[in-house]
């Protein structure tokens, strides 16, 4: 349990940036540290070698003026002043025998490295470790004019405890730079994070209950902003499937009892009547024929919920409307004229062309001439399809019975008829299912109508583009 938990805190986004955040500071400390001790330690060098080298140029001079014994003096008096264990002082012959030093009790067995200088070599540094001496020293080596080497050293005493508090003082503001950049770390994990989490908060509470919650906008900027949007139109989706279930449930309910209620009642009176061979077929016949009007119901009903919701994509392709609108023309030409209708078609010469689903795009001009053929008693029904700039129109315009305002805002929704339909053959879902082809195809459907004057029904499709 223990470590179970203890891995889930390992693999969170906030430790693996605290984590992150802590080494970048102390990388970067790091270097900046690398990077001050190498600068102070050269200039500290190069400050020392200064030093030395103003050394040799004066005890040069002082040799070259008043001899061996004035710089012999000049070895004591300043090694005196430097402290003995701090500074030694040496002339020494090209043989490299000593010809003059300073005290040199406080070091030792002292090996000055004169076999060090080439030749040709005028002055030269280095730096050396002395036995007995906890610090090293750093060594001019200077060849005088007659020969002789002149051999100055520096205890680097003063330096080496620089460094040392340097260092000391470095691993301590160290320590500080890691605990703060933890802790600022986690600060920021925990900042950058609380987008998340709020998000993650308020989707359990949906999960648990309503729905129709949406994500409050917060301030922890545009990504969380985005993914509160792209959560708040999931959630609007999913309502949308809900409240499609719903409704072809309560569709199933409402709209078809009634025909089944039917069959049961024309089954009942066969039953209870004369039972006759007559009584029994026409019983038969009835109950197909309603049963297939069922089928056709529960299909469209299917159809609309599928294409409303997007569950099944349309295989789409470039579609002539004209082509459309002319074969439509032609189908139901012995049905207006059965009703004394005269159907015109008006389509324009040059094709018509849209993406998609041609089969669908005809049922929808099929579902509109007919309604505007069933509503009508005489008169004209016209069937016109033009194109305007990025979109073709299709208009079904008739002078029929007319739609009422108080039908007009429902006749696309399922199984509405209007008042003055209802004496008409027809089950309210065939705008709708016009009405949701059109949209999937990314069009609109409109219309005018005044009661007893006619309608105007026009779709629009955005012309193809691919
Ligand atoms: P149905 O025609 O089967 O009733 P629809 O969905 O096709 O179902 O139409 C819904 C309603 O819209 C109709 O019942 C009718 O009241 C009205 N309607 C549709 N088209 C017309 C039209 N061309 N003229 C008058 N009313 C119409």
């Amino acid at each position: 349990m223990y470590s179970k938990s203890k891995s889930k805190i390992f693999a969170t986004v906030k430790f693996r940036l605290t984590v992150m955040l802590t080494g970048l500071f102390s990388g970067l400390s790091l270097i900046v540290f690398l990077m001050v001790y190498l600068t102070l330690t050269s200039s500290l060098q190069q400050r020392i070698d200064t030093n030395l080298l103003d050394s040799t140029r004066e005890f040069d001079a002082l040799y070259r003026t008043h001899g061996v014994d004035a710089l012999r003096a000049e070895f004591k008096r300043e090694s005196e002043a430097r402290g003995i264990e701090r500074a030694f002082f040496l002339l020494a012959s090209p043989s490299h025998e000593v010809l003059a030093t300073s005290n040199l009790a406080a070091w030792g067995n002292l090996a000055v490295p004169l076999s060090m200088m080439s030749p040709d070599e005028k002055i030269g540094f280095r730096t050396m470790a002395v036995p007995g001496h906890r610090h090293k020293v750093r060594i001019a080596l200077r060849k005088l004019d007659d020969g002789n080497t002149l051999d100055i050293g520096y205890s680097l005493q003063d330096n080496e405890m620089l460094m040392r508090r340097y260092r000391q003082t470095f691993t301590t503001a160290f320590g500080i730079t890691l605990l703060c950049g933890s802790l600022i770390g986690w600060f920021v994990a925990k900042r950058a994070m609380s987008g998340v989490e709020r998000v993650t908060q308020a989707a359990t509470r949906i999960d648990r209950g309503n729905i129709t919650q949406q994500l409050p906008m917060g301030h922890e900027g545009d990504e969380i902003d985005t993914l509160v949007t792209a959560f708040n139109n999931m959630l609007k989706r999913i309502q949308m499937l809900v409240t499609e279930v719903k409704e072809v449930t309560d569709n199933i309910a409402h709209d078809l009892r009634s025909p089944i209620t039917r069959m049961r009642g024309i089954a009942e009176t066969t039953l209870t009547g004369e039972q006759r061979l007559d009584d029994y077929q026409d019983m038969a016949a009835m109950v197909i024929e309603e049963s297939d009007h069922l089928v056709a119901i529960i299909n469209t009903m299917l159809e609309i919920a599928r294409v409303d919701t997007a569950i099944e994509e349309f295989s789409k392709q470039p579609v002539d409307i004209t082509e459309i609108v002319r074969s439509a023309g032609e189908l139901f030409q012995p049905f207006a004229e059965d009703k004394g209708i005269c159907l015109e078609t008006d389509v324009p010469p040059e094709p018509l062309i849209v993406y998609g689903d041609g089969t669908r795009l005809q049922r929808v001009i099929a579902n509109l001439l007919d309604n505007a053929i069933k509503y009508s008693s005489n008169g004209k029904v016209r069937l016109v399809a033009k194109g305007i700039p990025s979109k073709v129109l299709v208009s079904v315009i008739d002078s029929g019975i007319g739609i009422s305002d108080k039908d007009l805002p429902h006749i696309f929704e399922r199984f509405y008829r209007g008042d003055q339909s209802r004496s008409t053959l027809g089950n309210g879902l065939g705008l709708s299912l016009a009405h949701a082809y059109v949209h999937a195809h990314g069009g609109d459907i409109s219309v005018e109508s005044s009661l007893g004057t006619g309608s105007i029904f026009t779709v629009s499709l955005p012309h193809d583009r691919h």
